[in-house]
Protein backbone atom coordinates (compact mmCIF):
# COMPACT_ATOMS: atom_id res chain seq x y z
CA UNK A 1 0.00 0.00 0.00
CA UNK A 2 3.06 2.67 0.94
CA UNK A 3 3.33 4.74 -2.77
CA UNK A 4 5.59 7.55 -3.88
CA UNK A 5 3.85 9.93 -1.55
CA UNK A 6 4.11 7.27 2.00
CA UNK A 7 7.46 6.30 1.62
CA UNK A 8 8.58 10.09 0.90
CA UNK A 9 7.02 11.06 3.92
CA UNK A 10 8.70 7.97 6.45
CA UNK A 11 11.76 8.88 4.20
CA UNK A 12 11.84 12.87 5.33
CA UNK A 13 10.39 12.27 8.95
CA UNK A 14 12.41 9.35 9.95
CA UNK A 15 15.66 10.94 8.06
CA UNK A 16 15.66 14.03 9.51
CA UNK A 17 15.63 12.26 12.93
CA UNK A 18 18.37 9.22 13.23
CA UNK A 19 20.85 11.30 10.97
CA UNK A 20 23.93 11.02 13.02
CA UNK A 21 22.44 8.70 15.40
CA UNK A 22 24.83 5.57 16.43
CA UNK A 23 23.39 2.37 16.02
CA UNK A 24 24.03 -0.08 18.55
CA UNK A 25 22.89 -3.19 17.45
CA UNK A 26 20.78 -4.80 14.59
CA UNK A 27 18.45 -7.93 14.47
CA UNK A 28 16.53 -9.41 11.98
CA UNK A 29 13.41 -11.40 13.55
CA UNK A 30 11.71 -11.34 10.78
CA UNK A 31 11.72 -14.73 8.74
CA UNK A 32 13.10 -14.41 5.51
CA UNK A 33 12.76 -10.96 5.68
CA UNK A 34 16.54 -9.93 4.83
CA UNK A 35 17.82 -10.80 1.63
CA UNK A 36 21.13 -10.93 1.77
CA UNK A 37 23.94 -12.06 4.51
CA UNK A 38 27.21 -10.69 2.70
CA UNK A 39 27.85 -7.92 4.09
CA UNK A 40 26.00 -9.50 7.32
CA UNK A 41 23.28 -7.37 9.18
CA UNK A 42 25.97 -6.99 12.04
CA UNK A 43 28.18 -5.16 10.15
CA UNK A 44 25.76 -1.38 10.84
CA UNK A 45 26.64 -2.14 14.41
CA UNK A 46 28.58 0.91 14.83
CA UNK A 47 27.87 2.80 12.40
CA UNK A 48 26.17 6.33 11.93
CA UNK A 49 22.86 6.76 10.09
CA UNK A 50 23.12 9.65 8.16
CA UNK A 51 20.01 9.82 6.43
CA UNK A 52 16.94 8.09 4.47
CA UNK A 53 16.47 8.16 1.04
CA UNK A 54 13.62 7.02 -1.81
CA UNK A 55 13.66 4.81 -5.01
CA UNK A 56 10.16 4.58 -6.31
CA UNK A 57 8.60 3.29 -3.27
CA UNK A 58 11.78 1.74 -1.63
CA UNK A 59 13.38 3.37 0.95
CA UNK A 60 16.92 3.93 1.27
CA UNK A 61 18.49 3.41 5.03
CA UNK A 62 22.33 5.34 4.48
CA UNK A 63 25.09 5.33 7.14
CA UNK A 64 28.69 6.57 7.05
CA UNK A 65 30.57 3.45 5.99
CA UNK A 66 29.60 3.21 2.63
CA UNK A 67 26.31 0.93 3.59
CA UNK A 68 22.91 1.00 2.72
CA UNK A 69 19.83 -0.79 3.94
CA UNK A 70 17.57 -0.67 1.03
CA UNK A 71 13.66 -2.06 2.00
CA UNK A 72 10.79 -2.54 -0.02
CA UNK A 73 7.75 -2.55 1.99
CA UNK A 74 5.08 -4.25 -0.42
CA UNK A 75 1.73 -4.29 0.32
CA UNK A 76 1.58 -4.43 4.43
CA UNK A 77 5.27 -3.10 5.34
CA UNK A 78 6.11 0.45 7.35
CA UNK A 79 9.21 1.48 8.28
CA UNK A 80 8.63 3.25 11.78
CA UNK A 81 10.68 5.21 13.99
CA UNK A 82 9.92 4.56 18.02
CA UNK A 83 11.32 6.14 20.99
CA UNK A 84 11.41 3.00 22.77
CA UNK A 85 12.10 -0.99 21.44
CA UNK A 86 9.82 -3.21 20.41
CA UNK A 87 9.05 -6.28 22.90
CA UNK A 88 10.60 -9.17 21.57
CA UNK A 89 6.49 -10.65 21.35
CA UNK A 90 5.98 -8.19 18.48
CA UNK A 91 5.07 -10.20 15.40
CA UNK A 92 5.46 -7.56 13.25
CA UNK A 93 9.06 -7.24 13.50
CA UNK A 94 10.95 -7.72 10.82
CA UNK A 95 14.18 -5.65 10.89
CA UNK A 96 15.56 -3.55 13.72
CA UNK A 97 17.92 -0.77 14.25
CA UNK A 98 18.39 -0.28 17.80
CA UNK A 99 19.73 2.96 18.06
CA UNK A 100 22.47 3.59 21.38
CA UNK A 101 20.32 6.69 22.42
CA UNK A 102 17.61 4.04 23.18
CA UNK A 103 15.31 4.64 19.90
CA UNK A 104 14.54 1.45 17.45
CA UNK A 105 13.80 2.03 13.60
CA UNK A 106 12.06 -0.73 12.99
CA UNK A 107 11.16 -2.16 9.90
CA UNK A 108 7.42 -3.95 10.50
CA UNK A 109 4.76 -6.06 8.46
CA UNK A 110 1.06 -6.22 9.31
CA UNK A 111 -0.76 -9.35 8.22
CA UNK A 112 -0.07 -13.09 7.84
CA UNK A 113 2.20 -12.10 4.31
CA UNK A 114 5.99 -12.13 4.91
CA UNK A 115 6.36 -9.67 1.65
CA UNK A 116 8.21 -6.85 2.99
CA UNK A 117 12.27 -7.25 2.41
CA UNK A 118 15.47 -5.62 3.26
CA UNK A 119 19.00 -6.09 1.70
CA UNK A 120 22.37 -4.74 3.31
CA UNK A 121 24.34 -3.27 0.40
CA UNK A 122 27.74 -1.80 -0.25
CA UNK A 123 26.32 1.97 -1.45
CA UNK A 124 28.61 1.24 -4.59
CA UNK A 125 25.75 -1.61 -5.57
CA UNK A 126 22.73 0.38 -5.06
CA UNK A 127 22.61 1.25 -8.95
CA UNK A 128 22.96 -2.07 -10.01
CA UNK A 129 20.70 -4.21 -8.06
CA UNK A 130 18.17 -5.47 -9.69
CA UNK A 131 15.01 -3.82 -8.21
CA UNK A 132 16.34 -0.16 -8.29
CA UNK A 133 18.50 -0.84 -12.14
CA UNK A 134 14.93 -1.96 -13.36
CA UNK A 135 12.87 1.34 -12.32
CA UNK A 136 11.92 3.35 -14.60
CA UNK A 137 11.92 7.17 -14.26
CA UNK A 138 11.14 8.81 -11.01
CA UNK A 139 6.58 9.89 -11.15
CA UNK A 140 7.74 13.12 -8.72
CA UNK A 141 9.01 15.76 -8.78
CA UNK A 142 10.21 15.99 -12.37
CA UNK A 143 9.67 12.65 -14.62
CA UNK A 144 10.40 13.03 -18.11
CA UNK A 145 8.01 13.91 -20.84
CA UNK A 146 4.73 11.46 -20.87
CA UNK A 147 4.33 10.76 -24.63
CA UNK A 148 7.55 9.72 -25.23
CA UNK A 149 6.98 7.32 -21.81
CA UNK A 150 3.87 5.86 -22.99
CA UNK A 151 3.23 6.55 -26.12
CA UNK A 152 4.28 3.83 -27.69
CA UNK A 153 2.48 1.62 -25.39
CA UNK A 154 -0.30 -0.95 -26.29
CA UNK A 155 -1.30 -1.55 -22.91
CA UNK A 156 -3.56 0.65 -20.77
CA UNK A 157 -2.86 3.67 -18.78
CA UNK A 158 -3.85 1.90 -15.80
CA UNK A 159 -1.58 -0.71 -16.16
CA UNK A 160 1.14 1.40 -17.28
CA UNK A 161 0.90 4.14 -14.57
CA UNK A 162 1.43 1.14 -11.96
CA UNK A 163 4.42 -0.29 -13.71
CA UNK A 164 7.82 0.36 -12.12
CA UNK A 165 9.83 -0.46 -14.91
CA UNK A 166 7.91 2.38 -16.47
CA UNK A 167 7.68 4.72 -13.88
CA UNK A 168 8.87 4.28 -10.63
CA UNK A 169 6.28 5.21 -6.92
CA UNK A 170 2.80 5.36 -8.67
CA UNK A 171 0.08 2.12 -6.98
CA UNK A 172 -3.30 1.37 -6.99
CA UNK A 173 -4.70 4.29 -4.96
CA UNK A 174 -2.51 7.02 -6.80
CA UNK A 175 -3.25 5.63 -9.86
CA UNK A 176 -6.84 6.32 -9.61
CA UNK A 177 -6.14 9.86 -8.59
CA UNK A 178 -4.03 10.69 -11.56
CA UNK A 179 -6.33 9.63 -14.01
CA UNK A 180 -9.26 11.36 -12.93
CA UNK A 181 -7.20 14.69 -11.75
CA UNK A 182 -6.48 13.71 -15.53
CA UNK A 183 -9.47 13.10 -16.78
CA UNK A 184 -8.56 10.13 -18.71
CA UNK A 185 -9.84 6.58 -18.64
CA UNK A 186 -8.32 4.21 -16.70
CA UNK A 187 -8.51 1.69 -20.12
CA UNK A 188 -7.30 4.19 -22.65
CA UNK A 189 -4.10 2.66 -23.74
CA UNK A 190 -0.89 4.59 -23.94
CA UNK A 191 -0.83 4.34 -27.80
CA UNK A 192 -3.99 6.46 -28.08
CA UNK A 193 -2.80 9.34 -25.95
CA UNK A 194 -2.61 12.92 -27.84
CA UNK A 195 0.09 15.18 -26.93
CA UNK A 196 -2.35 17.11 -24.85
CA UNK A 197 -3.34 14.49 -22.72
CA UNK A 198 0.13 12.91 -22.61
CA UNK A 199 1.14 16.76 -21.13
CA UNK A 200 -2.31 16.69 -18.76
CA UNK A 201 -1.59 13.11 -17.42
CA UNK A 202 2.45 14.06 -16.68
CA UNK A 203 0.89 17.62 -14.99
CA UNK A 204 -2.17 15.54 -12.79
CA UNK A 205 1.22 12.98 -11.68
CA UNK A 206 3.42 15.84 -10.42
CA UNK A 207 0.33 17.65 -9.14
CA UNK A 208 -1.37 14.73 -7.14
CA UNK A 209 1.76 13.12 -5.72
CA UNK A 210 2.89 16.74 -4.98
CA UNK A 211 -0.58 17.83 -2.64
CA UNK A 212 0.26 14.06 -1.13
CA UNK A 213 3.34 14.82 0.17
CA UNK A 214 2.48 18.50 1.14
CA UNK A 215 -0.79 17.07 2.99
CA UNK A 216 1.41 14.68 5.00
CA UNK A 217 3.96 17.34 5.64
CA UNK A 218 1.39 19.44 7.26
CA UNK A 219 -0.52 16.89 9.20
CA UNK A 220 1.95 14.32 10.28
CA UNK A 221 4.74 13.42 12.94
CA UNK A 222 6.79 11.01 14.56
CA UNK A 223 5.77 8.12 14.96
CA UNK A 224 3.97 7.34 12.20
CA UNK A 225 0.74 5.63 12.38
CA UNK A 226 0.34 2.46 11.70
CA UNK A 227 -2.17 3.06 8.76
CA UNK A 228 -2.00 6.75 7.22
CA UNK A 229 -4.63 8.75 5.94
CA UNK A 230 -4.68 9.02 2.90
CA UNK A 231 -5.68 12.38 1.44
CA UNK A 232 -7.77 11.06 -1.52
CA UNK A 233 -10.76 11.94 -3.66
CA UNK A 234 -11.63 8.92 -5.89
CA UNK A 235 -10.10 5.74 -5.09
CA UNK A 236 -12.12 3.71 -2.04
CA UNK A 237 -14.70 6.47 -3.02
CA UNK A 238 -16.71 4.47 -5.05
CA UNK A 239 -20.77 5.27 -4.58
CA UNK A 240 -19.66 8.70 -3.80
CA UNK A 241 -20.48 11.70 -5.88
CA UNK A 242 -17.35 12.63 -7.50
CA UNK A 243 -15.45 15.78 -6.24
CA UNK A 244 -15.67 17.59 -9.45
CA UNK A 245 -18.80 17.12 -11.42
CA UNK A 246 -21.54 14.93 -9.01
CA UNK A 247 -21.46 12.14 -10.92
CA UNK A 248 -21.42 8.87 -8.77
CA UNK A 249 -17.95 7.46 -9.01
CA UNK A 250 -17.82 4.15 -10.27
CA UNK A 251 -15.87 1.38 -9.64
CA UNK A 252 -14.38 -1.67 -11.56
CA UNK A 253 -13.62 -4.97 -8.72
CA UNK A 254 -10.45 -7.16 -9.23
CA UNK A 255 -9.44 -10.14 -7.25
CA UNK A 256 -6.85 -7.79 -4.83
CA UNK A 257 -7.87 -4.03 -6.19
CA UNK A 258 -10.36 -2.03 -7.24
CA UNK A 259 -10.21 0.70 -9.81
CA UNK A 260 -12.59 3.49 -9.10
CA UNK A 261 -13.28 6.44 -11.46
CA UNK A 262 -15.96 9.09 -12.83
CA UNK A 263 -18.36 7.81 -15.64
CA UNK A 264 -18.51 12.00 -16.74
CA UNK A 265 -14.90 13.28 -16.12
CA UNK A 266 -13.08 10.47 -17.65
CA UNK A 267 -15.22 7.66 -19.28
CA UNK A 268 -17.42 9.57 -21.61
CA UNK A 269 -20.17 8.75 -19.39
CA UNK A 270 -19.75 5.21 -19.72
CA UNK A 271 -20.22 2.74 -16.74
CA UNK A 272 -16.93 0.13 -17.20
CA UNK A 273 -17.70 -3.59 -17.17
CA UNK A 274 -16.87 -4.71 -13.18
CA UNK A 275 -16.09 -8.34 -13.42
CA UNK A 276 -16.91 -8.89 -10.09
CA UNK A 277 -20.98 -7.75 -10.42
CA UNK A 278 -21.10 -9.91 -13.81
CA UNK A 279 -19.77 -13.09 -11.80
CA UNK A 280 -22.08 -12.66 -9.04
CA UNK A 281 -25.61 -11.87 -11.45
CA UNK A 282 -24.14 -15.47 -13.43
ZN1 LIG B 1 -16.73 13.77 -12.37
Amino acid sequence: MPELPEVEIAARLIGAAVAGARVESTLAPGVNALKTFDPPLHALDGTRLTGVGRRGKHVVVENDTGLVLLIHLMSAGRLQLYERRAGLRDRTSRVLLRLDDGRELRLREFGTKQAAWAKLLRADALEDEEAIATLGPEAWPDPPPFLPLLGRQPRPLHTLLRDQRVIAGIGRSWVDEILWEARLSPYKRGADLSEEEAAALRDATVTRLGEAIAHYEATLSLPLPDKLPLPLKVHRHEGQPCPRCGTTLEAVHFEDYVIAYCPACQTDGRVLKDRRLSRLLK
